[in-house]
């Protein structure tokens, strides 16, 4: 039986992905041929390329606007490297609103300076931080618009006259944002899109070009822009699946249709986590997630009862993360409505027997 998956990443991806994904490999689109055994300089494989990256775009809203999409490997943390490389030259300011966030500090000051325009590292990062002065003369501004690991969410994105850069691994395509109002936006495949082993990154051409530092090929968006995101063996796999993920967003109607369902999935989860007694969130609710809601039992008395509950009821990947504890419901865009409703019904049912 199908479990209802709440894992972090790599994540819940919808059934028909999965069951022609996995065709796929065995025989794509009835060519004798599989999936993983062509040439990524075939046909067959260039058109999946360029299927991915223009979805991508397109659900983005960001046709025609100077943006291209890539699909590199290395995962999102390469891009914490990637971006101070290709965009860094004198000062960059960042916002340490979690783990990922203070990681991809930590990469860019290999190569300079930076300045940390304001942190929720006091608290645990349960809230984003808000208010702060990003200086006019940096190079660009860097934020993560969902911190995957504590539950918070970016509703608003500062204006800035910089480039802004968004880590948007857990939170891509689950949302309408003007997505033009970024530079430079990236995301791990696996919490939203597809399998793990490639990273999308959607940049802003102009934004290129700036830095005077000699950058290595495999690092340079601009090696990998000339080469329409085949410099080297593509992961075509990560690339197909994801591509097969993005056609089914659109399919559906596209972000603003799955962002219904999104708002829906975490209505339904926050007002069980503030309305029952046993449970305590962990995020300020202002800054609340869509995509990870995360809670803590005030009881621990209860864990041992919960969580055989929870496997009896098929539910997979609730541990919350060890610099938080407690619990971590990931509701990303492929997780039915269904799969929260049995969650709500096993924490109610654990209020009615305590
Ligand atoms: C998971 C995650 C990452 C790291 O992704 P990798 O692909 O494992 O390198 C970075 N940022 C955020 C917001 C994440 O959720």
């Amino acid at each position: 039986m199908k479990k209802h998956n709440f894992s972090a990443g790599p994540c819940i991806l919808p059934p028909e992905v999965l069951l022609k994904a996995s065709q796929a490999v065995v025989d794509l689109d009835n060519s004798g041929l599989s999936l993983i055994e062509i040439s990524h300089r075939s046909k067959a494989f260039v058109d999946i390329m360029e299927k991915a990256r223009a979805l991508a775009l397109e659900l983005l809203g960001l046709e025609g606007k100077g943006y291209k999409a890539l699909f590199l490997q290395g995962g999102a943390s390469t891009q914490f490297l990637m971006v101070a490389l290709n965009l860094l030259e004198k000062r960059a300011g960042y916002l340490n609103s979690g783990t990922w966030a203070a990681k991809s500090i930590k990469e860019a000051k290999i190569y300079d300076d930076i300045y940390e325009v304001a942190s929720s590292k006091d608290a645990n990062y349960n809230y984003i931080p808000k208010g702060y002065d990003i200086p006019s003369d940096y190079d660009y501004f860097h934020c993560t618009s969902n911190n995957t690991i504590f539950g918070t969410q970016m509703k608003a994105f500062p204006k800035c006259d910089i480039p802004l850069i968004c880590d948007m691994s857990s939170d891509i395509f689950s949302r309408t944002l003007d997505f033009s109002q970024f530079d430079l936006i990236y995301a791990g495949a696996q919490k939203n899109m597809g399998p793990a082993g490639t990273t999308l990154v959607v940049i802003k051409e102009d934004v290129l070009g700036k830095v005077s530092r000699k950058i290595p090929s495999m690092m340079d968006y601009k090696v990998h822009l000339s080469k329409g995101s085949m410099f080297n063996t593509p992961p075509v796999f990560a690339v197909y699946t994801s591509m097969l993920t993005l056609e089914w967003l659109k399919n559906l109607g596209g972000i603003a249709a799955i962002e219904k369902e999104n708002e829906k999935k975490a209505r339904l989860m926050y007002s069980e986590i503030d309305l029952n007694p046993l449970f305590k969130g962990f995020a300020t609710k202002e800054d609340r997630s869509e995509m990870n809601a995360t809670f803590t039992l005030e009881n621990e008395n209860l864990k041992e009862t919960f969580e055989t509950m929870l496997k009896e009821a098929g539910i997979n990947g609730l541990n919350g993360h060890r610099s938080v504890g407690g619990y971590r419901a990931s509701m990303y865009n492929a997780l039915p409505l269904d799969s929260v409703k049995v969650l709500v019904e096993v924490m109610s049912e654990l209020e009615s027997k305590a």
